[in-house]
């Protein structure tokens, strides 16, 4: 359970052993593979921790080169991938939980994205060249809280900052515009007014975004639909006609009742989100889908999600349920039930949800081995008896019995 710290804005230092993370098997490898003296953990694990809200993924700063590191790693015997070792990254990786450990490094010269770097040993200039004041805060291994930019009041007030001036961080990379809606979305959009700076920055800069990989809008965006104030922001980005260079303006309302069902039944799923925000005819989602490039495993999942089955409601009687169980799978339904959701109705659908957690569709009885064995060819025929076999035990409501079934096939003459 992670701790509730009383004034952020105050903090000097925090008892280490508090941070579940930090105390992991597999950070504390890291830790002594690396040396506590060389690094501090920075970006969202630090942020996250202070806030008192769980830590996925943990980014550290070292003051050794990336050439160090990836030795220092091999001879730990941990798994090193050199993710952007030319700017100082690379991607420790310990039982599957991924750290990225980057060398101090502060920014020589920036074209628009990427930046050459030069690595430093100034803990200082390294935080100069991050996006906001909360992302600069450093925490070295024995609890210690480094804040060069007032990162820690930023923090408290929900305030998202620039470092430095925002047109030029902006002009030195645009998906810090994305950033900043993202975490807008996720402290809070109130404290928006205290920050017109900012936002007229980003808005000035909006058209800038064209230039960005798609890739990089993805995560940003994945991460901005999950925000807590996401509809929010959502709108203001739309009003301010930021949202344009990402995708296609949408219509509010179906995103607002999606997240009310959402909050209702304690659940998000950001596929689900995503769909409502998408354009609504199919040809303008491809051309929305490719902007964001989702993996084909994400597409297939998000093109299999766009038309649910109306049948499939909170109060969907048991024959409609087992039907469609067995047609969709449990996961998809659940999907479906919540995408076919009114707010009003989340009772209902909270007693689904927990029913479809043990629920079993029903299992086709009938292989193909079945009638292989009864003497029919493998082959497109035997696909489509099997494929009838199936519609007729669907149509009965899953009744008809195994022997009955085979005794619908006529087996062909055998010589
Ligand atoms: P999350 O919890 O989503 O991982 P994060 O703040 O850790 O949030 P990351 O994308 O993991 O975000 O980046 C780690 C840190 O690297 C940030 O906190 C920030 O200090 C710095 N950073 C990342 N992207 C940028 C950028 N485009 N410009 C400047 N600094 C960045
Ligand atoms: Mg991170």
């Amino acid at each position: 359970m992670a701790k509730l710290y009383q004034d952020i804005s105050k903090i000097k230092k925090i008892d280490p052993l508090e941070l579940d993370w930090l105390t992991l098997a597999e950070t504390r490898e890291i830790v002594d593979a690396l040396g506590a003296e060389n690094l501090r953990f920075v970006g969202g694990a630090v942020r996250d921790s202070l806030l008192g809200l769980p830590v996925t993924d943990v980014d550290v700063a070292v003051t050794l080169p990336p050439e160090e590191v990836m030795e220092r790693l091999k001879f730990a015997k941990i798994k090193a991938i050199p993710t952007g070792i030319e700017h100082g990254t690379v991607t420790a990786i310990v039982d599957q939980q991924p750290y990225e450990i980057t060398t101090l490094r502060h920014d020589v010269k920036t074209h628009g994205r990427h930046a050459d770097v030069a690595f430093t040993d100034s803990w200082e200039d390294d935080a100069k060249r991050r996006d906001f004041t909360m992302n600069a805060l450093y925490l070295d291994d024995d609890g210690n809280i480094y804040d060069y930019f007032d990162g820690l009041s930023d923090l408290a007030n929900g305030h998202v900052k620039f470092i430095g001036d925002a047109n030029k961080r902006i002009e030195e990379d645009a998906l810090r515009i994305l950033r900043y809606f993202r975490f807008l979305a996720r402290f809070g959009i109130a404290s928006i007014n205290d920050d017109a700076e900012g936002l007229d920055a980003v808005v000035s800069n909006a058209n800038k975004l064209t230039f960005l990989s798609s890739e990089r809008i993805r995560e940003e965006l994945k991460k901005l639909l999950l925000g807590k104030d996401c509809a929010a922001v959502l709108a203001l980005m739309m009003e301010k006609g930021v949202w344009r260079y990402i995708l296609p303006d949408f219509d509010m309302e179906p995103l607002r009742r999606l997240l009310a069902v959402e909050q209702a039944i304690g659940e998000s799923d950001v596929y689900l989100r995503l769909i409502r925000v998408l354009p609504k005819k199919m040809g303008d989602i491809r051309e929305a889908v490719k902007r964001i490039k989702l993996s084909n495993a994400e597409m297939a999942h998000l093109m299999g999600l766009l038309h649910p089955d109306p049948r499939i409601t909170a109060d969907m009687d048991e024959i409609v349920l087992r039907e469609t169980s067995y047609r969709f799978g449990i996961e998809t339904l659940k999907s479906f039930a919540i995408l076919n959701s009114e707010p009003e109705m989340a009772d209902k659908l909270k007693e689904l949800l927990s029913k479809l957690d043990g629920y079993e569709p029903p299992k086709f009885p009938i292989r193909g081995r079945d009638l292989i064995d009864m003497g029919l060819q493998a082959g497109p025929e035997m696909g489509e008896l099997l494929l009838m076999l199936e519609e007729r035990w669907i149509e009965s409501n899953f009744l008809i019995s195994r022997d009955d079934l085979l005794g619908m096939v006529t087996a062909p003459n055998l010589h």
